[in-house]
C-alpha cells in the first residue's frame, strides 16, 4: 500500500497524517500527529495510530526540530519514511492569490511565488513555507505537491469577486474576494452528484463547512459562483471566534473612539468575536450547555449564529435560480443537530423540508436528512481534507 504525508504547518504548531489516498471519506488515517508550542519552553508532539497515543513533551526550538522529532517517533513505531511506502508529501497552504487554482509540485520558483503573497495571508504563508522548507530537506526525494485553501474559488465570477472599492486601490493591493476551506467545499461538493445520481455538471448546490472557521459556497455545475469568506477568512458567517460580516465602518469606529490599534481590532474580529465575543464560549457543546442552562447570552448568540447562516443561504438560493442540494459539513455542520434545523427549518415554500427523524442519525457516512418530498435534497456530507490534498498529492507521485 503506498501513502502521503500530508502536513499543515501553522506558525507554532505543525498537523501530519499519513494516508492512504485510496480510503474513503471516513476512514481513519494509519497515523495522525500534532507538533505544539513550537518555540516554547512546553513544546509537545502527539502521535495517535492504530488507536493508540505517544506523547512527548520537550521545548521544540523551531519546525525543523518539530518536524525531526515526528519523524523518529514515526520510525520508532514503524512508519517512519523508510519503513512506508510514502509516495508523495501534500502541504496545505493557505493563500494562492491569483496564482494558484490546481494543486502545484513544489520547486524552489514556487516557494518563491507562495512567498510573494505573504502580503494578503502574512500569518500563514510563512508557516506554510517553514513546513515546506522542513519537509523538502528532510525528505528530499519525494515530490512535494502544495495545495491551496483558496484554489477551487480561483475563478469566482467577477461580480462575485470584486469588492465596490476604488479600482485602481483594489488592483493595486490585490484585494478582492479569495474564498477559503477551498478543499473541503470542493471536496464534498464532488461527493453530492453521486448522491443524487446525476451528472455533476448538472447539480447546482449549496455547501455549508461548519466549524470553527465557518463558510458557505454556492456550487453551479461544479464551479463556484459565489463564497462568504473574502480577502481573508474573517468574512461572511458568524463563526466560533471570528465576526463574519460587519459594518466595515465599525473598525474606523473603534480605532476613533475606542482608541484601539489595527492590531487591536484584528485580534478582537478574529479571536473575540463571533458566538464566543457574545456568549464566552466558542465550542457548540459548551454552547447548548449554557443555552440548556437558561444562558441569555448564548441563546442571543445562537440565534445571531443562525440568522447570519439563513441570510446567506437566502442569498445563495436567489443567486443559484436553481437549488438541487444543501449540505452541511464540519465538527458543528456534521454534529449539531439543532443548527441544521433551525438553519433551514420553515422554509417549505422553497422547496426545503428537514426530516427531524433522520436529522437526529448520527453517522460517519453521507446522509440524506430531508424528507422523500424534499425537492431541495439536504445532506450531511463529513469532510476530510486531508484525505482530499493527500489524493491531490498522490497523483503526482
Ligand atoms: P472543526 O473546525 O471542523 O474541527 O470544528 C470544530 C468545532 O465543531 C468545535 O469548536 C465545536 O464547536 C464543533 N463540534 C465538534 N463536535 C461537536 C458536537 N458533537 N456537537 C456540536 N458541535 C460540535
Amino acid at each position: 500500500m503506498s501513502y502521503v504525508l500530508v502536513i499543515n504547518s501553522g506558525s507554532s504548531s505543525i498537523k501530519f497524517q499519513i494516508v492512504d489516498p485510496q480510503a474513503g471519506a471516513t476512514d481513519d488515517p494509519m497515523v495522525s500527529g500534532l507538533v505544539e508550542q513550537i518555540g516554547e519552553d512546553n513544546g509537545r508532539l502527539t502521535v495517535k495510530y492504530d488507536g493508540k497515543k505517544v506523547v512527548k513533551q520537550q521545548p521544540i526550538k523551531d519546525h525543523t526540530a518539530g518536524l525531526k522529532l515526528s519523524i523518529d517517533q514515526l520510525e520508532r513505531i514503524g512508519m517512519g519514511p523508510t519503513q512506508v511506502d510514502l509516495i508523495a508529501v501534500g502541504h496545505r497552504v493557505v493563500h494562492g492569490g491569483m496564482v494558484f487554482s490546481a494543486p502545484e509540485l513544489i520547486n524552489d520558483q514556487v516557494v518563491e511565488m507562495i512567498r510573494d503573497l505573504i502580503p494578503l495571508a502574512p500569518l500563514h504563508n510563512p508557516a506554510n513555507i517553514d513546513g515546506i522548507d522542513v519537509a523538502r530537506e528532510l525528505l528530499p526525494n519525494l515530490p512535494h505537491v502544495a495545495v491551496f485553501d483558496t484554489g477551487f474559488f480561483r475563478d469566482l465570477p467577477p461580480a462575485a469577486a470584486l469588492y465596490a472599492i476604488n479600482a485602481e486601490v483594489a488592483a493595486a493591493n490585490q484585494v478582492r474576494r479569495y474564498g477559503f476551506h477551498g478543499t473541503s467545499h470542493e471536496f464534498i461538493s464532488q461527493q453530492v452528484p453521486e448522491l443524487l445520481g446525476a451528472p455533476a455538471n448538472e447539480v447546482n448546490q449549496i455547501t455549508l463547512h461548519l466549524g470553527n472557521g465557518a463558510s458557505a459556497s454556492a456550487i453551479h455545475g461544479g464551479q463556484p459562483i459565489d463564497t462568504t469568506m473574502g480577502l481573508t477568512p474573517l468574512a461572511g458567517l458568524a463563526m466560533g471566534t471570528r465576526c463574519g460580516d460587519i459594518d466595515p465602518g465599525i473598525i474606523f469606529h473603534l480605532a476613533r473612539q475606542a482608541d484601539m490599534s489595527i492590531d487591536e481590532i484584528d485580534n478582537l474580529l478574529n479571536k473575540q468575536s463571533g458566538v464566543k465575543g457574545l456568549s464566552g464560549v466558542n465550542d457548540f457543546r459548551q454552547l447548548r450547555e449554557l443555552i440548556d442552562a437558561g444562558n441569555e447570552d448564548a441563546w442571543l448568540a445562537y440565534n445571531v449564529y443562525i440568522h447570519a447562516l439563513r441570510r446567506f443561504i437566502g442569498a445563495y438560493m436567489v443567486a443559484l435560480g436553481r437549488v438541487d442540494a444543501i449540505s452541511f459539513t464540519a465538527g458543528v455542520g456534521e454534529n449539531d443537530t439543532n443548527v441544521r434545523y433551525d438553519a433551514l427549518a420553515g422554509l417549505e415554500m422553497y422547496g426545503i423540508e428537514i426530516d427531524e427523524e433522520r436529522n437526529q442519525i448520527r453517522s460517519d457516512e453521507p446522509r440524506l436528512i430531508s424528507t422523500d418530498n424534499s425537492r431541495v435534497k439536504v445532506f450531511v456530507v463529513p469532510t476530510n481534507e486531508e484525505l482530499a490534498i493527500a489524493r491531490k498529492a498522490a497523483a503526482f507521485a
